[in-house]
């Protein structure tokens, strides 16, 4: 019988977990919203490294691991991979293509905090949407600048810092808003691809607002590949799951 392990905590993943059964496992890290109403089952909280992980699949009696955490959840989708090596069970991942740039952009690839605080270093007005890593550097902003960091966190900032706690996605009315009011003059980004978070980067280019982008983790290869959830389900339905046991 089929039993997968779906590692989430994306819109996608959410996508594929609403057309598990119960017998599936939704898993989250913990940090964000836990969905209701799935017919799966649905952990929260880490395995315990890639061990834990190859543990809990032979417990379980996991026949297959679905990767569909977020394109910079990199030590998940290592661990996972790992696990399922160890493990004997196969891995899919699903791999959604990140955002590429169009004429009239001006990105600025970045590969670390050292070099993302190089990149925003002639500007004064800088929106980080890529999580909450700007939290840990509150104290270290220089003092020409000025941060809005918009993440998953209610945070008070201080007087140099403005958090705003908002969850995607986000339209390009609003956007275009967020830049106005707060003057934006370089805005920070992970590169997550898809539609849910993507109208900043065509107000960047409306603006001339230079974009600093991190570039993507390296990921593990997995023995199957998808870039969209519609493409997975369609997989896992088509699958023989009949040699299972
Ligand atoms: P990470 O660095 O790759 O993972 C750190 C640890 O968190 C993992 O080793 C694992 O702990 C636990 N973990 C992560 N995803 C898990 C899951 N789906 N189920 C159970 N445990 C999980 O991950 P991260 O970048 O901190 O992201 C954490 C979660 O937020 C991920 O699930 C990801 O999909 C989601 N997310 C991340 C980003 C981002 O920009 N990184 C953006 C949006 C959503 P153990 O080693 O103990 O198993």
């Amino acid at each position: 019988m089929r039993r997968v392990l779906l590692l989430g905590g994306t819109g996608d993943a959410l996508q594929i977990a609403r057309q598990l059964e119960a017998r599936d496992v939704y898993s989250l890290a913990g940090l964000g919203r836990v969905p209701e109403g799935l017919a799966c089952e649905v952990r929260v909280g880490g395995f315990g490294g890639v061990e834990g992980l190859a543990r809990f699949i032979d417990s379980e009696r996991i026949t297959l691991v679905i990767d569909a955490t977020h394109p910079y959840a990199a030590q998940m989708s290592a661990n996972a991979a790992a696990a399922c090596h160890e493990a004997g069970v196969p891995c899919w991942a699903l791999r959604r293509a990140g955002w590429t740039s169009q004429s009239g952009d001006d990105w600025r690839m970045v590969d670390g905090w050292d070099g993302l605080i190089d990149a925003i270093r002639p500007f004064k007005r800088v929106l980080f949407t890529s999580g909450r890593e700007p939290l840990a550097h509150l104290d270290e902003i220089p003092v020409h600048q000025y941060w809005i960091v918009r993440c998953l966190d209610a945070h008070p900032g201080n007087e140099r810092a403005r958090i705003i706690d908002a969850r995607g996605p986000f339209d390009i009315d609003g956007e275009r808003a967020l830049f106005a009011l707060n003057h934006i003059d370089v805005l920070v980004t992970k590169n997550s691809g898809g539609a849910a978070t993507q109208a900043k980067l065509d107000v960047a280019r409306e603006l001339n607002v230079p974009v600093v982008m991190m570039q993507r983790p390296t990921l593990p290869d997995v023995d199957r590949e998808f870039d969209s959830p519609a493409q997975l389900l369609r997989a896992l339905n088509e699958e023989d799951w009949s040699g299972v046991k």
